[in-house]
């Protein structure tokens, strides 16, 4: 699908989603849906959301990086001040007690989450939850913390959007072998940079497209680039300091690795060093896992068990129910566009429909799933077709 058709089908679902949020929020029936889905489920329900980057002014932030990561920080506010009108917004752990039964709850629960640790996740998302009493979660890529590394997805993306707006077909860029026939495939079909990316995240092993990386930025001139602050890691002072508040440290890999696409004992490896830097450096036992690019599989969950870890959460976009697996809980991930009505502004009826999933109910949105096999052989790079939300 070329770039512009499928702006037209955006804005074309946007405005239908839109028109049927606010036709929903008005007539009262948002309310009478979200009460008929908590019946046939036998309980309350959870939902997670997940967020990636706060920032302060979504269309400059958008001139340097991944539109779909950020959030402005005063329609992040609005989401919070909305969710709280239908739900209570609990720790992940009292999330989970909800979950397997040992802990009532009056009204539905969320809880918030951000990946991928990014630093204006601490100047611009703390300061409100600490503002509104909340709590909430980040999962961090343990090797990143502290550091000035940017993250694969985002020197990516960043290449990428280069050679389309330079014109440099996959060929062009002179990277040769496997890295050239990878991007030839992912801009198959005159693709936009985005979806490249998606493709090469969800079909090939995260160390050789960090190698990829590299190669691009040594070839388009990228190498001294420099981006805000807030797409930088976080330090673990600032991690430590977001835990005494209520703002846990989760996992989420040591590099971002997506494991289903590693042999699993290279998986396993990594599980294992990103428990042991947090442990060491947040001092608390990590017990809580963010699958990267949302991919979970038998071994990884093993994997994950074996370590220490609890919980861990996919992109898979659904409420979670009484009796839902620990292993595999749901969650909606959010941006600046998800609340945007019709008229292209921020719209309060959009966003309590997000939220209470009337969307979903009525099948205008539809949930990717994230489950894999088991990956024994060495990594190659599969054949992996299906596009993903961002994890
Ligand atoms: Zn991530």
């Amino acid at each position: 699908m070329d770039g512009l058709k499928s702006a037209a089908v955006q804005l074309a679902r946007r405005t239908l989603k839109g028109a049927a949020a606010l036709a929903l929020h008005y007539s009262g029936a948002r309310e009478l849906l979200s009460a008929i889905q908590r019946r046939a489920v036998g309980g309350r329900r959870v939902l997670i959301l997940s967020y990636h980057r706060v920032v302060g002014d979504f269309a400059e932030e958008a001139k340097h990086g991944l539109p779909t990561l950020n959030i402005e920080q005063k329609t992040f506010r609005r989401h919070l001040e909305v969710l709280q009108e239908s739900h209570d917004v609990v720790s992940i752990d009292d999330a989970l007690c909800v979950l397997d039964g040992t802990r009532r709850a009056a009204r539905d629960v969320a809880v918030i989450t951000f990946d991928d640790g990014y630093r204006d996740v601490y100047t611009k998302a703390f300061p409100v939850l600490r503002e509104m009493r909340l709590p909430g979660i980040v999962y961090v890529p343990s090797s990143l913390i502290g550091t000035d590394r940017r993250l694969g997805h985002d020197r990516l993306y960043l290449a990428l959007s280069k050679m389309v707006q330079r014109g440099i077909p996959p060929m062009g860029v002179g990277v040769g072998g496997e890295g050239e026939r990878w991007l030839v495939d992912a801009f198959d079909g005159g693709s936009s940079a985005y979806l490249a990316l998606e493709r090469l995240i969800s079909r090939r092993p995260t160390p050789a497209l960090l190698r990829l990386a590299e190669q691009l930025e040594d070839r388009l001139g990228l190498t001294d680039v420099r981006v805000p602050d807030g797409q930088l890691p976080m330090s673990w002072d600032m991690l430590r300091e977001m835990d005494a508040h209520g703002v846990a440290t989760g996992g989420h890999t040591a590099d971002h690795t997506v494991l289903t696409l590693q042999p699993i004992a290279e998986a396993r490896r990594e599980v294992a060093q990103c428990r042991a830097a947090i442990e060491k450096n947040v001092k608390k036992p990590v017990r809580h896992f963010a699958y990267c690019n949302g991919y979970y599989s038998a071994g990884v969950v093993e994997a994950l068990k074996s370590e220490g870890f609890i919980s861990a959460v996919t992109t898979e976009d659904m409420p979670n129910v009484p009796g839902a697996d620990p292993f595999a809980l749901k969650r909606k991930v959010l941006w600046e566009r998800s609340s945007t009505g019709v008229l292209g502004a921020y719209s309060k009826a959009l966003t309590a429909c997000q939220f209470e999933d009337t969307l979903m109910m009525l099948s205008m949105q539809e949930p990717v799933i994230g489950a894999r096999p088991t990956r024994f052989d060495e990594p190659e790079g599969g054949a992996e077709e299906r596009l993903s939300a961002h994890g």
